[in-house]
């Protein structure tokens, strides 16, 4: 009786010590993703000689969410050969080291992009800041062209999602809040989502109203001194001029008003974030000129370009 149990177990002990060995390697979605690089060299390693690919390649490993791969090696020759297979969310971090001896501008940034609102508001609240007893809505429903009728987060998604291949072309890793408008996340969630990444920057894209139909222009929202979820003052500094600089750059490509800054304490997306954030006004929808303008993909596109040639000078100046 002990033989005869004691040999099945052996086998048995190895079947389980294999099965624990499958599922702690990657797992599909990240082998297929493997496929996207080029260059397996047969031994595990991966060879990487296009920046683009290293970016739709971590797009790719998105969904797995913690579960990321280190890069390391970077090459005399710029290309980058992956040896550890580790899945930790250092990942950024070592794309960041990768992409300094790219060629592309944003190379190695990690840009966040919020398209404000989505399909339904929620009004449940939730604290401004963290810890703070002063409760808003968790997410607003956001305005509504007066003349075209377009929702805002419409407008607000059309623009995030050509920001979002403009910085990508120019070599930036972009993380989105969302990219559908059937979703339900809190500004509060939204700022973690950008401090967890964690990304370089981001900016909250939206688009304004006002009972006055003659009110017109483009302005940007910065976070006040002392309001953001970090002790570290320059991160405010940094909000600042990332402000500055996207809306110069915004309004100027698109020919839009330029109402300059607002500087604001009660915004939950700015209290939670700690990191840079800055909040666009793209235009006023209750205007008819700019509501006309702000639907219209050849407007999108102007703004787009001008946030993305606004992000070349705050990473490069
Ligand atoms: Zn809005």
């Amino acid at each position: 009786m002990i033989v005869t149990f004691k040999r099945p177990l052996i086998p048995a002990l190895v079947a389980f010590i294999i099965a624990m060995l499958i599922l702690s390697m990657p797992n599909t979605a990240c082998a297929e993703s493997d496929t996207t690089l080029g260059d397996a060299n047969g031994d595990g390693a991966v060879t990487i000689t296009d920046y683009t690919l290293v970016r739709l390649d971590i797009l790719g490993l998105k969904s797995l969410a913690s579960a990321y791969r280190v890069a390391a090696d970077v090459n005399s020759d710029g290309s980058i050969t992956i040896t550890d297979y580790t899945l930790i969310r250092l990942h950024i971090l070592g794309l960041k080291s990768i992409s300094s001896g790219g060629g592309l501008p944003l190379s190695g940034r990690v840009i966040g992009i919020d398209a404000g609102h989505q399909l339904h508001g929620n009004y449940d609240l939730e604290p401004m800041a963290p810890g703070s007893s002063t409760m808003k809505a968790k997410v607003s429903s956001g305005t509504q062209g007066r003349f075209t009728r377009v929702p805002e987060y419409v407008v607000n998604l059309e623009v995030a999602l050509k920001l979002k291949e403009k910085l990508e072309a120019l070599g930036a890793v972009v993380i989105m809040t969302r990219e559908t408008h059937d979703v339900d996340i809190s500004n509060a969630e939204r700022a973690m989502m950008m401090n967890n990444t964690p990304v370089d920057c981001w900016i909250r894209i939206h688009a304004n109203g006002n009972d006055n139909p003659a009110v017109y222009g483009m302005c940007m929202l910065v976070p006040a001194a002392g309001c953001m979820n970090t002790s570290d003052a320059s991160v405010v500094t940094q909000s600042v001029s990332l402000g500055q600089t996207l809306l110069n750059s915004a309004a100027s490509a698109a020919g839009a008003k330029n109402n300059g800054l607002q500087v604001r304490d009660d915004q939950t997306g700015f209290c939670w974030s700690s990191v840079p954030v800055c909040t666009i006004e793209m235009g006023y929808m209750t205007n008819e000129t700019e509501d006309n303008l702000l639907v219209t993909g050849a407007y999108q596109d102007k703004i787009a370009e001008g946030l993305a040639l606004g992000f070349i000078t705050y990473f490069t100046d």
